[in-house]
């Protein structure tokens, strides 16, 4: 189960479904136990089974493919330590990026951007996510022509390297996050 030690740094290696604890090893999912070659790990069978609906995720647009973006959910987050190795990106669906009707996924959020996610539902083994709601949404955001981290200046995303002006999805405290 989530949480329990399984093994110590000393005896093993972590593998997928754990996470380090000072030297222990402990479950980031519920799930079989495997010591294959010193690494311990614990099988994705059940992985899917703990993750919460309601959850809090920051993490990567790895790629968007309309009407979707593919998220992978980032080790560094805040407050909950178990989705650390979760192994599938997420989905984000249009409908589900904010209030009202995004007709282009594009049009809220690119490759590369951090965003912060909150667990919808998992269905068909895919876990979906959602940026609706004022605290959810794009954290950090980089220039499509440069790759320069966009800044925040009245209210409008901009570059300060190129001056290039872009659009997203915002969460409320965009880039006073540490990330
Ligand atoms: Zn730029």
């Amino acid at each position: 189960m989530p949480g329990d030690a399984v093994g110590t740094e000393e005896e093993f290696i972590g593998g997928s479904g754990t996470y380090m604890e000072g030297e222990q090893i402990r479950a980031s999912a519920s799930g079989e136990l495997n010591d294959k070659d010193r690494a311990l790990s614990v099988s994705r069978r059940n992985m899917l089974a703990s993750v919460k609906p309601g959850t809090i995720v920051l993490g990567r647009v790895e790629n968007v493919v309309e009407p979707i973006a593919l998220i992978s959910v980032l080790p560094q987050q805040e407050g909950n330590i178990r989705f650390a190795m979760l192994p599938d990106n997420c989905v984000l669906h249009a409908s589900r990026i904010k209030d009202g009707f995004v007709k282009n996924v594009r049009d809220e959020l690119r490759i590369g951007d951090i965003v912060r996610a909150k667990i919808a539902e998992v269905r068909n083994g895919e876990i979906h996510v959602s940026t609706e709601g004022a605290e959810f949404g794009v954290i950090k955001a980089f220039c499509i022509k440069c790759r320069h981290a966009l800044t925040l200046v009245g209210g409008s995303l901009s570059c300060p390297e190129c001056g290039n002006k872009e659009n997203r999805k915002l969460a409320s405290d965009y880039r006073n996050v540490n990330i």
